[in-house]
């Protein structure tokens, strides 16, 4: 079906509103990734039997459905040719003991804000703060600061609830012949080709369902391939009482990576980091010859852990604070970093959205800056770094002058087969998308690529859920 008909005959068959004038059309080719990609229509579904109807139709007529959240994801992921899921409508939210049952659509300020009224929260906190949802978290197994101690997504995923590709309503875990058959694909993998690291969003996470129980994680990361997830159940967990935040000063980045395993001995909530050009943003009296900041907190026994961070870290405290207001403020510095760099960017240069994401065991942070050292000497080549520097995760953005631009996937090639040798992931935590879909055979090889293959296969035999992304079939 010519793409120019398909909304119209969306539009007589679906039960919810669709849009498919060039407005919308316009609106939902981008997200927030560089990535450019015109849809057919937009359906906003109110209910699971609009989905139902919704997959039917395109999987009949070879039409792709592509679910999306607030559009915030960094790597296109939300993009798609076809049919665009605005799961807006799917914004329920009920509290339990320990846990929230929530729409995939509900956003995460809603979801802060309705736990924080029960002094409670969700422990993944992306930097985007309150905008993006439930749903789109989940499909990239998002996570954040605070991931540090309390996981991604992924580690807090309790059941999820899904429209599949054939149109029917599956909830997971649940002990039946369709888990049993999920876990028989799973069991072909070896775990030996996942990396070791404390965060990853790259492939299908088949390395974390092991068992009946928790067979509801393949969807973490799935970036909306395997089905469209209408509901879920999170874990939910107390708000501290107190926080400490720490701020450290040094001369090098290296300095700084090379004092967090020490650090993360004392079980802070966060470490994070920001190099010089996030820093020149920040209004404070910040010693010159400053070249990176270690933001450090903790939210328990916090006057001991002050002081054992005063002996062992090799930088300078610049700030050691309790005071609600300056850390929130602090960590808007934080969490503006992906903006602050984006405005060192001048009309003739570039960054890529290909490299921007990969984690290595933590004591191996070292190691991954003299990589990017050796790769900014053999390439005309910028970079901005900033991220999750507990979690080994740094988001190292490449610049490059316009007219350098082919040389991005030569440079990421080199970039993640290195970042593979030392034991870590091309993503930690936005996912593969456009950006790194074409990289996942290089992180695992391809026998576990082949499982991933029968993994998409299973829930989607018919290739009609966001193809091209996690898996090239
Ligand atoms: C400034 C900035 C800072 C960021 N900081 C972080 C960070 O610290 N940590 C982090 O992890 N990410 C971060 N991100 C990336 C992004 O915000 C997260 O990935 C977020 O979880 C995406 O949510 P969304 O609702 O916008 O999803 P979208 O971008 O709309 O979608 C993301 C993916 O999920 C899929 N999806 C969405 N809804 C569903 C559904 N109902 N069912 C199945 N699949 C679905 C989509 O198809 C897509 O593949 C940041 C982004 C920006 C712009």
């Amino acid at each position: 079906m010519l793409s120019s008909q398909i909304g119209k005959k969306l539009a007589k068959i679906a039960t919810c509103k669709i849009l498919f004038d060039k407005q919308a059309l316009d609106l939902y080719s981008v997200d927030a990734s560089s990535y450019v990609v015109r849809p057919s229509a937009i359906a906003f579904p109110k209910n699971e039997k609009d989905i139902i109807k919704i997959v039917k139709f395109a999987s009949r007529h070879k039409i792709s459905v592509t679910p999306r959240g607030a559009g915030t994801g960094l790597v296109g992921g939300d993009l798609g040719t076809g049919i665009i899921l605005d799961m807006r409508h799917f914004d329920k939210i009920k509290i339990g003991r320990g846990f929230v049952q929530t729409g995939s659509g509900l956003s995460k300020g809603e979801l802060d804000d309705t736990l924080r009224k029960h002094g409670r929260f969700f422990g993944p906190n992306p930097s985007i703060g309150p905008f993006c949802t439930v749903g789109g978290m989940i499909g990239t197994n998002a996570s954040g600061s605070h991931s540090l101690k309390y996981g991604s997504t992924i580690d807090n995923l309790l059941q999820v609830r899904i429209v599949t590709s054939k149109g029917n309503i599956v909830t997971l875990p649940k002990k039946d012949n369709t888990t049993k058959k999920i876990l028989r694909v799973m069991k072909l993998q070896s775990q030996k080709q996942f990396p070791c690291v404390s965060k990853n969003s790259c492939g299908y996470r088949i390395d974390k369902v092991t068992a009946h129980s928790n067979v509801q994680k393949i969807m973490a990361g799935s970036e909306g391939t395997l089905g469209i997830i209408t509901s879920a159940k999170l874990k939910t967990l107390l708000l501290p009482k107190q926080n400490v935040l720490i701020i450290i000063a040094y001369k090098t980045l290296k300095d700084a990576v090379i004092d967090v395993p020490e650090i993360l001995k004392l079980g802070p909530s966060a470490v994070e980091i920001i190099d010089h050009n996030i820093i020149q943003h920040i209004v404070y009296k910040i010693p010159n010859g400053t070249k990176c900041l270690l933001f450090v907190e903790f939210d328990n026994r916090i006057s001991k852990k002050r002081i054992k961070v005063q002996q062992i870290s090799s930088g300078k405290i610049i700030l050691s604070t309790t005071k609600y207001s300056q850390i929130s403020q602090w960590w808007t510095y934080r969490n503006s970093a992906l903006s602050y760099s984006l405005k060192s960017i001048s009309k003739q240069e570039i960054v890529s959205s290909i490299i921007e994401d990969a984690t290595v065991p933590v004591h191996r942070l070292p190691l991954l800056l003299d990589l990017v050292k050796y790769l900014t000497s053999q390439y005309p080549m910028r970079v901005i770094i900033y991220g999750h520097a507990g979690n080994g995760n740094l988001h190292i953005r490449p610049i490059l002058k316009k007219k350098d631009e082919r040389l991005i996937k030569k440079i990421a090639l080199e970039f993640f087969s290195a970042v593979i040798s030392i034991g870590g992931t091309i993503t930690g935590e936005h996912g593969d998308g456009l950006a790194r879909s074409g990289f996942v055979k290089l992180q695992y090889g391809s026998d576990t690529y082949s499982v991933f293959k029968k993994v998409k296969q299973f829930f989607d035999p018919a290739n009609t859920l966001n193809p091209g992304k996690k898996v090239i079939l």
